[in-house]
């Protein structure tokens, strides 16, 4: 029976789109390696990755096969008060992979909830240690960190997805988003700005939340490493947390296993999503040190407040368990680096008037246009071209599945080359999050 799409659009949301006048979706049947089939039979090569998750590309025999053997023992059983192997060995393949300085894990059950209990984490680390006053975060301009209220509280607070939420978000301390370029040179009077906000603020900081490296759904910016250095510099100088947002980064994205490591920074606590499950399953983490962990359990309360339903899922934690054993054995660095060479070729679409700025980093390819797309438009023409690339605002970019091959990665950077070239921008200015 094909999918009804007539009660799709009567009746189902879709990320971030209206139910008077949606966006049209693309039925898909099936996917397989780096490969979407449409109910129609034809085929589209992916280069999202299901939004940064399916790295290892889809129907992958490893993580079928892990779900397939835990389904036999038990799709679910609560955590609190019960353990499971999946979880456990979860726990060890994530603490062979993360900086060793990160030793207690909290599993959250999306990106948005893991960012909250990083919150959670750094406030109850701060009033357990007698700092009643540092009771805000700082944030960064650009900052995408999630959709739930606390986190569209740490997003751009003017030109992110949320602003319109303004007067119903608790109000926290803003930096300008970070300018100085990934491969530029670092000038000291870049850290100028922060060095400032840490002056004036530090007696109501909590912690420090930033996406490291890359900025995400808040523009698809790339900064310059120097910055997290300063960072964790500034946090340590006047006791604030450093919260890193690696769900989005995580396991080998931008070239490095977490993008912390381009600075070689340890935060004291860290965010995971997206990838952990290999695109499966929804499943996030919260990492955090040891010197958090006790702070927060010598604290009046003990416990950590927060405790999700589908914590620490087995379905989730045994297909997480067999992603990660595929990074482990290294494969994905030789895979991104071939993606980011091969990526290279996005810099000659500049030449196009419509094109304002190519970024490239890992296996993240990102072209900024002048405007804001129609991304209907532009859709439908990737489609056309046997191709799947998901624009927002004013940005196109590349994340394939680390198993792309090089014709099927040139397949993609063929179809954004001709896109660039059509008519596809709407008029007036082009704003991040729209
Ligand atoms: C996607 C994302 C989130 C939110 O994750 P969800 O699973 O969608 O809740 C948080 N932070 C960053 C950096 C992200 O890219």
């Amino acid at each position: 029976m094909s999918i009804d799409l007539h009660f799709d659009r009567q009746h189902l949301w879709h990320p971030y789109t209206s139910m008077a006048n949606p966006l049209p979706v693309y039925p898909i049947k099936s996917a397989t390696g780096v490969s979407l089939q449409l109910e129609d039979g034809r085929t589209l090569v992916d280069g999202t990755s299901s939004w940064w998750a399916a790295i290892h590309g889809y129907n992958h025999p490893d993580l079928n096969a892990a779900v397939t053997k835990q389904l036999q023992q038990m799709s679910h059983v609560m955590f609190g008060g019960i353990t499971h192997a999946p979880a456990v060995e979860l726990g060890k393949l994530l603490l062979q992979l993360v900086p060793s300085a990160l030793q207690h894990i909290f599993y959250a059950d999306s990106g948005s909830i893991a960012v909250e209990v990083a919150l959670k984490m750094a406030l109850q680390y701060q009033l357990a240690r007698g700092n009643s006053t540092k009771t805000q975060m700082l944030s960064l301009r650009k900052a995408y960190h999630g959709d739930t209220f606390a986190t569209m509280a740490l997003c751009d607070p003017v030109d992110g997805m949320h602003a319109m939420f303004h007067r119903q978000l608790t109000s926290h301390v803003f930096a300008p988003a970070p300018e100085r370029a990934f491969d530029d040179v670092w000038l000291e009077s870049d850290g100028q700005a922060l060095r400032e906000i840490f002056r004036q603020h530090h007696a109501q900081l909590a912690a420090f939340v930033l996406e490291p490296v890359l900025q995400g759904a808040g523009g698809m910016r790339l900064y310059h490493p120097e910055y997290l250095r300063l960072a964790r510099a500034l946090c340590d100088q006047y006791d604030v947390l450093l919260i890193c947002d690696e769900i989005a980064t995580g396991f080998g994205r931008t070239g490095k296993l977490f993008a912390v490591d381009h600075a070689g920074i340890i935060p004291d606590i860290m965010c995971l999503g997206k990838a952990l499950s290999g695109g499966y399953i929804t499943l996030a983490a919260t990492l955090c040190s040891k010197a958090v962990a006790d702070g927060i359990s010598s604290g009046a309360v003990g416990a950590l407040m927060h405790g999700p339903t589908y914590m620490a899922n087995p379905l989730a934690c045994a297909v997480a368990c067999a992603s990660l054993k595929i990074i482990q054995t290294g494969g994905w660095q030789s895979q991104v680096a071939q993606i980011e060479q091969q990526l290279q070729a996005l810099k000659k679409l500049t030449q196009y008037p419509a094109v304002k700025a190519v970024r490239v980093l890992g296996a993240v390819g990102i072209v900024e246009m002048q405007s804001n797309i129609d991304v209907a438009k532009a859709q439908a023409l990737m489609v056309a071209r046997g191709v799947w690339i998901r624009p927002f605002a004013n940005l196109f970019y590349l994340m394939p599945p680390y198993i792309i091959q090089p014709a099927e990665l040139s397949k993609l950077l063929e179809a954004l080359e001709f896109i660039v070239q059509q008519d596809v921008l709407q008029q007036g200015q082009a704003l991040p999050g729209a």
